[in-house]
């Protein structure tokens, strides 16, 4: 490809990602797919030939797409947003364009300058300690950029242990570093991302993890406790990771309590807030890292939750010497005349080779400016409260978090009711209409539901909730009939039985018919739909079903995709004449505040209509 044809790909593939971000709502979330699918799509061997650009691309849509999660989806409410905006894709292009490998100032004087700059920046705007940042008269401190935050986690641990045993090697000339290094221990709360366990064992240190506090933070007694224990037996504290933001439900290590206790005992006190550190951004999260004067580093990633594209996870350390100390090797060719005055970022960490990654964070916090970024933040907050008072007024569901950020824990009520969650959210994700995942906390089974993409609206949010409640009431269909309906379970399973064969028999102009013979007014005939005596309706089937109910009807459906949630509103909305939207549609509702002080279906009413159809089913179910 010659720059005439990149010119002209490179127009095409802007397009491309342009209508790809702006139309992946449209597409399914998670990808239908099973394991091996592009093997037997793309060949098993490289072309000898090169082969021209169409036909790349349009390989593109029709075999990597298919297989792709689309974490920019709307409805896409897993693990932590993905960080992507369009500045900070031009940040990347334009990164790559440059390519180059910015390991020591000499190499790329730019690359390194800009990093520390805007490594200054955003530690301001986060609020660290002046020590932090690199350019204060006299700091020893300062930032920098690593892939990921369990990166960040490695090398501090790394540098806290080359710290620790240097001590005690100034204590205890004759010993062995293999001995010293057995005496070391490391401290992190259970919650703590299993990226601290797995630098503990790269490291071949101890780890303790503790126990948290009934708020899953960890607190300062615990650690002091544990401290004091270990040194009892003749081991030496050396490092403690607190989280702000753990990964299941974004709870908060208790750090004005852990900060003075990890300092007094000697430890490398290390901050992971690789999502909700970047919150920090907005004053009235601040009083979650009271106490981050204690933290020799501190770290999150603005390729979670600042609109920054991956890879971006920023680092800051109080002794910018005690972290190279662990990490310098200088071999001849790579030394330069300036390494004196400058910052030689390979120094900083593992790889030797960098890329231009302070450039997309640089154009993300110009263009956004601080205001922009606040406001991206507090709005996935907001959203965030917003479905946690959905989950509130649904007395089946509880919540199980404390909802400070963009992140929901919740579960359907009930002691011993993981297996059934469990089904709840496998239910939901092989539904393709919404993806989440699941989390431990206090040892139960919970579903996460995270606020991630860039501009998640209120609808969305509303869309999600519909989904979940309607697989819930379908799962606890059976659960709810047993308990209150007081008939006998096999009388009642066979009636959804039942119900299932007939409505599954009823063709749309049979339904058509059954209908008008009883005088219903019928809107919309896209799916199977039966009706009972006394005007009483179900949609049954994997469709979307039928919303079609005339005044003073009772009102329920069975089956995958449950979607009429209110009685008598409905039939008003539907007879509007409106689309019953399918998956991945925002519906046309009513304002989040106007549904939630509406009335919800019940199971009462479920129950009540099972009964019903099961008499009724001779006459009018068998048209
Ligand atoms: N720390 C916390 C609190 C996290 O939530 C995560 C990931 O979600 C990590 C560390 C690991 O992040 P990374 O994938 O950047 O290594």
């Amino acid at each position: 490809m010659d720059s005439k044809e990149f010119r002209q790909r490179g127009r095409e593939m802007v397009d491309y990602i342009a209508e790809y971000m702006e139309s992946v709502g449209e597409r399914r979330v998670t990808p239908d797919v099973e394991p091996g699918y592009l093997r037997d799509l793309i060949p098993s061997t490289a072309p000898y030939e090169g082969e021209g650009w169409p036909e790349i691309m349009a390989d593109v849509e029709t075999k990597i797409m298919p297989g792709v999660t689309h974490w920019q989806h709307p409805r896409f409410h897993a693990y932590f947003p993905s960080g992507n905006s369009f500045p900070s894709i031009l940040g990347d292009m334009l990164s790559d364009g440059i390519g180059a490998i910015g390991f020591s100032w000499a190499a790329s004087p730019a690359c390194t300058e800009l990093e520390t700059i805007v490594l200054d920046w955003l530690g301001q705007m986060i609020g660290l300690p002046q020590d932090f940042l690199s350019f204060p008269e006299n700091s020893i401190g300062g930032g920098v950029m690593q892939s990921s935050a369990s990166e960040c986690v490695l090398v501090c641990l790394l540098a806290a242990r080359a710290q620790k045993i240097k001590e005690l090697k100034a204590l205890h000339p004759f010993v062995e570093e293999g001995v010293l290094l057995s005496k070391l221990v490391a401290y992190c709360s259970k919650e703590a991302h299993s990226c601290v366990e797995k630098a503990a064992m790269i490291a071949f240190t101890k780890l303790r993890i503790l126990d948290p506090d009934a708020d899953l933070a960890l607190r300062g007694a615990t650690l002091a406790q544990a401290i004091e224990e270990d040194k009892a037996m003749g081991l030496v504290p050396f490092f403690v990771s607190a989280t702000l933001g753990t990964t299941s439900c974004v709870s908060f290590d208790n750090l004005a309590e852990i900060g003075p206790i990890a300092e007094a005992a000697g430890t490398w006190l290390h901050v992971d807030g690789a999502y909700a550190g970047n919150a920090m951004i907005c004053p009235e999260f601040k009083y979650l890292m009271k106490g981050i004067e204690h933290a020799m580093s501190f770290n999150c990633n603005p390729n979670k939750w600042l609109l920054t594209n991956f890879d971006c996870s920023t680092m800051w350390v109080r002794d910018r010497f005690k972290l190279t100390q662990a990490l310098v090797v200088d071999p001849l060719y790579l030394q330069h005349s300036h390494s004196g005055k400058s910052i030689d970022y390979r120094h900083w960490g593992i790889p030797l080779s960098r890329r231009f990654r302070a450039l997309k964070l640089w154009f993300v916090i110009r263009n956004y400016g601080v205001a922009g970024l606040q406001k991206y933040i507090r709005e996935h907050c907001r959203l965030a409260k917003c479905f946690e008072a959905l989950v509130r007024e649904d007395d089946r569901f509880e919540v199980c978090n404390i909802v400070r950020m963009g992140l929901v824990c919740f579960r359907l009520k009930g002691n011993d009711n993981n297996e059934l969650n469990k089904k709840l959210l496998s239910n939901i994700n092989e539904s393709g209409k919404l993806h989440m995942v699941p989390a431990a906390v206090h040892g139960k089974f919970v579903i996460r539901f995270c606020v991630c993409a860039q501009d998640a609206k209120d609808s969305d949010i509303e869309y999600a909730w519909d989904v979940i409640t309607e697989y819930a009431t379908e799962l606890l269909e059976a659960e709810i009939v047993k308990e209150k309906s007081g008939l006998p379970l096999d009388v009642l399973e066979h009636s959804n039985e039942e119900v299932g064969q007939v409505a599954h028999k009823v063709e749309i102009s049979e339904l058509m018919d059954l209908m008008e013979r009883v005088h219903m007014p019928i809107q919309k005939q896209n799916s199977i739909a039966s009706i009972g005596r006394q005007g009483s309706l179900a949609s049954v089937g994997r469709q979307q079903s039928l919303a079609i109910i005339g005044r003073q009807q009772s009102l329920a459906s069975i089956g995958r995709q449950q979607s009429l949630a209110y009685i008598g509103e409905v039939g008003n909305n539907l007879s509007e004449g409106g689309e019953q939207e399918m998956a991945n549609k925002p519906r046309q509702r009513p304002s989040l505040a106007k549904r939630l002080s509406k009335r919800q279906f019940s199971f009462t009413d479920t129950i009540e209509f099972v009964g019903m159809v099961n008499t009724a089913q001779d006459e009018s179910m068998n048209p």
